[in-house]
Parts: C-alpha cells; structure tokens; sequence
C-alpha cells in the first residue's frame, strides 16, 4: 500500500484552486470554462491513481478501478457557487483522490472510485449529477433545466462542451459497499471546540412553505385606517408570530427562513391587496419539521381567525432528513480517535450534499472538516493546512476500515 501523503492532498487543493481562481476563492460554475478544465485536471488525477475517468453525458465524471474486491464510491463535486470558497467540493474529491492512490492496488483487490457529480450547487437544478447516476433524473428534468444565472439551457450547455447524446452512467447495484463524501462543515461547531472531524449522522430535510395573505387593493390617501384590509402589515404580524413561537416547539438546531415577501402591487401609495411569503424550515428530524409544520398551520389559522385578512400556507416542497450509515459513521470515529484522539463528534448537516441522494441506493458516510469562522458560499472560505491534513488522513483511515483492509 502507498503510504498517505498530507503534502500531495495539499498540493492537489492548491493546483485545484488555481482552475477559475477569484481573489482567494472560486468562481466555477457548472459547464463554464473553469469548471470543464478542472474537470481535465480530476482525469489525470484519476489516471495517475490507475482509475479509468469518464466524463457522461451529464457532466458525472467516474474513475473506475479494474480491481476485482471490494470498491468504496467516494467522491463530491468540482463546480462552485458564483464567486464562492475553493474548498466546498475539491476537498471532496482531492481526498478521494488520495484515498485512491493509498488503497488501490491493495492485495485483496479493494479500491476505491472516484466521482465528481455534476452541479451539486445547482446553477441549473438540484443534485443533478447524483440523481442522474441514482435513476432519479428523467429527459425531460434535463430538457427543462436552465442556469439560474444567465437563463441558458442544460441541453444547449452541454452540446457547447461535447457532452450532447452521450450516454448517462447509471449506479450498477452490487458494485460498491457504499458512498464516502468528505466536506467542510461550513458552519463553526468544530472550530469553536477545537474538533478535528465530524462523523455526520442525518442530512437536514428541508421543507418550503408558500402563505399567501388576500388583503383589499385600496387608496392610501382615502381609505380611512378602520376599513383597510393590509395584506403587508398581516404579513408582518405573522412573521412576528413565527418569531416568538417557532423557538418554543423547535429543537436544538432546527433553521428557519424568510427567504422572500411580496406585496402586491408593491407601490408607496397603494395599500397592497395581497402579500406572498415563503418560508423554510431545516431539520435533520422528522418529527421536529411535522412540528414545525403543525405549528406554522396553527398561526396561519389563528391569523386568518383574527382578520381582516384571509391567509393560508400551503408546502412547496418536502426533502425528508437522510440518514447516515451507522457502520461508516463508527468507521469515520474510530479513524478519528486513531489519528486526532478525543478530537472528533457527530453533527448533522444542515446543508444539502449529495450524500442524501446516494443514501437512498447504497450505505452513504460523510465526514466533516472544520471551517475557519464557519465562512462558506463566500471566497474567504477557508480551513487551516494542519486541519486539511488531519482531515485527509482521517478520510483515508475510516475509507480502509469501510473496505477491511487496514
Ligand atoms: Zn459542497
């Protein structure tokens, strides 16, 4: 077995970082320019590490291994946010990379293969690579998708790069005992307690509700105060009820957002007659979001009860928490206490990965680096090399425990 190399990992995340660097971030959105090349560079990468690369013709690039044991699927994505970190993604992938190089080639055949799953930030879709290779991705999701920041299409996106009419790989059940996707935490749980790692046990589901509130369109001059029926001002009544009581019936870490108000028509001297709210509610339990969803219900009620506006909710959209595998999880643990002992935990993601949707085929692992201030989405993104290193090192443990071969 090839001994593990901290100075390759960070040498690979420092040559990755070149490839569509902006100040000290990334900006390499699915199909650019960028992106593609990085995508040349993980090839070589995988050839190096005797893995056979193929790019599909969704953009899912898959370095396959000839060894007849045991293979780990292992892997993140190489595309970036707009102007955003160089460690959400390559980290991934560069630790896959040399978890390769490590175990491949092992007497008993294991190995480890890697994949970088296409737009897992969604400049054209959600997990669009993952579901694709999880049969969760039909022509006609690929026919509709649009980037969401300059309006093209997936399908004209992906003949401008040579991708068009090539075939989809698809998940071969019995292939790989399961799926290994290391990440930064992205928030500051690790950092504050001076952890090395996190075994993550459930990704968040995410719930989106739509309420929309019918006021009465009138004049702002004429109609006295007594008669109006403000949808603006019972838009904020709510949310102040939301605010007082979502924090008595949520658990420990449940999120919840106000991601966008509308009133309508929106103008100064216009009482607006309807407002539209979308709200989203984060938790890696189940029972804690039904809560949450009881407990929204109820104060829409209770408003539309009050007057004199009319308002109902209704859920837009409802991803349920993925569980983590237990096994994996005490593989990443006991490879943590073996090289940062006493210095690592378990969390939850509150942020979507591609882990979830793998979750659903095989036995699915993710592990945790710490992020510096939790910054992530940003370019100041970033984690120290002595954090990067353990981070590595740890990965490749806890992958040759998953396989049996330490
Ligand atoms: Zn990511």
């Amino acid at each position: 077995m090839t001994p593990f190399s901290a100075q390759r990992v960070l040498t690979d995340l420092t040559e990755q970082r070149q490839i569509g660097a902006y100040k000290t971030g990334l900006h390499r959105p699915s199909l650019s320019a960028a992106h593609m090349q990085s995508l040349q560079w993980l090839c070589e990468k995988m050839r190096a590490a005797h893995l056979d690369p193929i790019i599909d013709g969704i953009g899912n690039v898959i370095g396959r291994s000839a060894a007849a044991g045991p293979k780990l699927l292992a892997g993140s994505h190489m595309e970036s946010q707009n102007y955003a970190g160089w460690l959400d993604g390559p980290l991934g992938l560069v630790y896959a990379l040399e978890a390769a190089r490590v175990i491949n080639g092992d007497a008993k055949g294991a190995a480890v293969e890697v994949v970088a799953w296409f737009d897992e930030e969604g400049h054209f879709g959600n997990f669009l690579g993952s579901r694709s290779y999880c049969s969760g991705l039909s022509e006609g999701d690929i026919d509709a998708a649009i980037d969401r920041t300059d309006g093209r299409k997936l399908r004209d996106a992906l003949a401008k790069v040579g991708l068009a009419g090539k075939a989809r790989i698809g998940h071969e059940p019995g292939r790989h005992i399961g799926y290994l996707e290391a990440h930064i935490e992205q928030g500051d749980w690790l950092e504050t307690r001076k952890l090395a790692a996190a075994a993550v046990t459930s990704i968040v589901g995410i719930w989106q509700f739509k309420i929309t509130i019918d006021g009465t369109q009138n004049h702002a001059g004429t109609t006295r105060m007594a008669i109006r029926r403000d949808a603006g001002v019972a838009a904020a009544k709510l949310l102040v009820a939301v605010d007082t009581r979502f924090p008595e019936v949520a658990g420990p870490r449940t999120v919840w957002t106000t991601g966008r108000i509308t009133l309508e028509p929106g103008a100064p001297s216009i009482i607006p007659g309807r407002a539209e709210i979308l709200l989203q509610v984060r938790d890696a339990d189940p029972e804690t979001l039904l809560r949450m969803e009881r407990t929204l219900i109820e104060l829409v009620a209770a408003a539309n009860d009050a007057g004199p506006c009319g308002l109902r909710v209704e859920a837009l959209r409802k991803s349920h928490p993925a569980m983590m595998d237990v096994r994996f999880q005490n593989a990443i643990i006991d490879a943590a206490e073996k090289v940062a002992p006493g210095r690592h935990t378990h969390l939850p993601s509150g942020a979507g990965h591609d882990a979830q949707i793998l979750s659903a085929v095989m036995p699915a692992a993710m592990l945790f680096v710490p992020s510096i201030g939790g910054i992530s989405h940003h370019w100041t993104e970033d984690t120290s090399d002595t954090d990067l290193a353990t981070g590595a090192e740890i990965y490749v443990e806890a992958a040759k425990m998953m396989l049996g071969c330490q």
